[in-house]
């Protein structure tokens, strides 16, 4: 699933492509013709991201919600779109060139989504209702932590499940957690309520400042300068998800700071990464 870092760069990307102009949309696949009517026609103002969620708030307070979960895909191009293909659940294109450069087909923008678990139109009431069941977002400017550590030092659940719960903090998916409880030294399975304050302090910062990297670069590194393949001498990570780190997905591998094998264990059904020894309390 694609993490927080994704969604915002989806944001900034949509947020130049259309904002400013009225769209059309439409459903190829028509199980979002009522939505894309209700958007057609009308100016995109503004886009967001919290957490894995992407918003784009259109005139009228009408405004597109879309959740990628597990499978969903977002592409865009320039000029006329492509005939559709697979089941595209939602398509936007500029309903009129951009006039400063006289409208060129290079100023005409199309967007596809496939696979989503949510694409929905949505009142200002329920955008509320949405960020209402969200934790903060290390990559909002608006995020507040002193609202994620109120749920985790009251808990006994393990500190990898809290940061994977969206309403403790939005956008941290596994390779964020994962890698910044290595980062910090902490077990996955300390309970939160055993976290004192200045060590979520840290661990607060140090997610702000991956999941920032992240958006600027596009995918997700976590390893410090000491421990990159140049530094260490060491072939570099061959990976789908490309960044270099530290544990997510190297079971077995020697950790690139003492060398015990990393560890592999299940928390809630989901796979979870660590160094016994670098993570020891
Ligand atoms: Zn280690």
């Amino acid at each position: 699933m694609p993490e927080g870092h994704t969604i915002h760069r989806l944001a900034a990307r949509h947020a130049e492509l259309f904002a400013g102009r009225p769209v059309h949309a439409s459903s190829p696949q028509g199980r979002f013709a009522d939505g894309a009517a209700r958007l057609t026609g009308t100016v995109l103002d503004s886009t967001e991201a919290y957490g894995k969620h992407l918003l784009h708030h259109h005139a009228g307070e009408l405004t597109l919600h879309v959740h990628l979960g597990l499978y969903g895909k977002v592409t865009d191009g320039v000029g006329e779109p492509p005939e559709p293909v697979g089941q595209v659940r939602l398509r936007l294109t500029n309903d009129r060139p951009r006039p400063r450069r006289g409208g060129g087909p290079e100023d005409r923008h199309w967007l596809d989504l496939r696979g989503p678990t949510a694409c929905e139109v949505l009142t200002p009431p329920e955008v509320a209702a949405l960020r209402a069941r969200l934790g903060p977002d290390p990559l909002r400017a608006d995020a507040d932590p002193d609202r994620a550590y109120a749920r985790i030092s009251r808990s006994a659940t393990p500190l990898a499940a809290l940061l994977l719960d969206q309403s403790v903090v939005a956008g941290t998916g596994l390779i964020f957690v994962t890698e910044a409880l290595f980062r910090a030294g902490l077990p996955p399975t300390l309970p939160g309520r055993a976290l004192d304050r200045a060590g979520w302090d840290r661990l607060w910062a140090d997610l702000v400042t991956l999941m920032t990297l992240a958006v600027r670069q596009g995918r997700i590194d976590t390893v410090r300068d000491e421990h990159l393949p140049e530094a260490m001498g060491r072939e570099p990570r061959v990976d789908r998800h490309g960044g270099e780190v530290y544990v997510y997905r190297r079971p077995g591998a020697p950790c690139h700071v003492c060398g015990t094998a990393i560890s592999r264990g299940e928390l809630a059904g989901r796979n979870l990464y660590w160094c016994a020894t670098c993570q020891r309390r």
